[in-house]
């Protein structure tokens, strides 16, 4: 099938609102005004921000915004989208930064443990973006914040293909 980006992640985020509001943090969803559409199966793709956007608010630090935005690929991928979730919180060191997606990974076993959950969404998240055609971009700064940039194939003759979503200086990896 192939999937509306921009309905898909209004409705990601609408549905992690009450998380956010517990957490006393906001979420802010930059959308392009034309159309994005990506092959696959949105039901999945769902998950996939779902669980970004929820470790964003569970890594994040009260009274500060979790972000989502677009980006176009740069040369020499012009025709992939990238979806960056933008966060403020707790950061990752440089050296647990490859082996987040590995199941059951975390990287301070005790805090996570606190914190709720099993170490299981990232894998999962790698996986569907993987089975996508896509890759997941982590960059992270201790102490300053997270970004996850999931890089997806766009759909052909979706408006973004001409160039039409404004690239920011998210990067493929
Ligand atoms: P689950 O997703 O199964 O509920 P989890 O969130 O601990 O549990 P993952 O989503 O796979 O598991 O994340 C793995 C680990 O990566 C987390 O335990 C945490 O240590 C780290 N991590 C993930 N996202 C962030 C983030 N936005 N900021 C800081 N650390 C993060
Ligand atoms: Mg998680």
């Amino acid at each position: 099938g192939t999937a509306d980006l921009r309905r898909l992640l209004s409705e990601a985020l609408d549905a992690l609102r009450p998380v956010a509001v517990e957490r006393r943090m906001t979420l802010a969803l930059d959308l392009p005004e034309v159309p994005v559409f990506v092959p696959g199966d949105a039901d999945q793709l769902t998950q996939v921000f779902q669980n970004l956007v929820d470790n964003a608010l569970k890594y994040g630090r009260p009274d500060t915004p979790v972000v989502l935005r677009l980006a176009q690929g740069q040369p020499p991928a012009p025709a992939m989208i990238g979806i960056a979730i933008v966060d403020r919180g707790i950061g990752i060191p440089r050296d647990h930064i490859p082996r987040l997606t590995e199941r059951f990974y975390r990287v301070n076993a005790a805090e996570s443990r606190n914190r709720g959950g099993t170490g299981l969404g990232l894998a999962i998240v790698k996986h569907i973006v993987n089975r996508h055609g896509g890759v997941l971009d982590i960059e992270s700064e201790p102490g300053e914040g997270s970004t996850f940039t999931v890089w997806l194939p766009l759909a052909a003759g979706s408006a973004a293909e001409d160039g039409n979503v404004v690239p920011l200086r998210a990067r493929v990896s």
